[in-house]
């Protein structure tokens, strides 16, 4: 059985990390959506409040569980038995952060890192334009996850 661990803030969980989990679970027996909890950043980080959205999202699918973490991700994945971290990678900015994440947890934790290129219509989804347009008040339901699509689907 393989387990894939898909590590980040999801602050907030998008479409785009929604359609990384759907094909992911193509690919994956299981995925465990592991959200750091970053109280160095912000004292006030909601991890737990994040997770429970995400776990609430799929809670009837099985194959997917939730948890919040704050170690390394090499640690976080060998304690949940996880074989690879499943990212996505939207451009170029993404795929040099990824690939020197990758190298680091290959060479610290002997952990491989599948990335899945970012669907061309999830590609300017991103959590920090969903929280910026929120903070001027818009309407950003077109970027959040729906509740009807989060298994493997076709
Ligand atoms: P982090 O803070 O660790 O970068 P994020 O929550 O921002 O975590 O993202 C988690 C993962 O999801 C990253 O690999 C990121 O590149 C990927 N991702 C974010 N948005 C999208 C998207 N729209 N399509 C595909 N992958 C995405």
């Amino acid at each position: 059985m393989k387990t894939a661990l898909f590590p980040g803030s999801f602050n907030p969980f998008t479409r785009g990390h929604q359609d990384i989990v759907a094909r992911g679970l193509r690919l994956f027996d299981r995925i465990i959506i592991g959200v750091g909890r970053n109280t160095a950043k912000n004292p006030h980080d909601n991890a737990d409040e994040r997770a429970a959205a995400i776990a609430e999202l799929y809670a009837a699918e099985p194959r997917v569980a939730v948890q919040v973490y704050d170690v390394l991700t090499v640690d976080f994945a060998r304690a949940v038995g996880a074989d690879v971290v499943l990212r996505g990678v939207r451009n170029t900015a993404d795929f040099e952060y990824e690939r020197q994440m990758a190298d680091v947890n290959r060479l610290i934790g002997g952990l491989e890192t599948v990335c899945l290129f970012a669907a061309p219509d999830k590609v300017e989804i991103s959590s920090s334009l969903v929280r910026e347009l929120q903070a001027f008040g818009k309407d950003v339901s077109d970027y959040l996850p729906s509740a009807g699509d989060v298994s493997a689907g076709d």
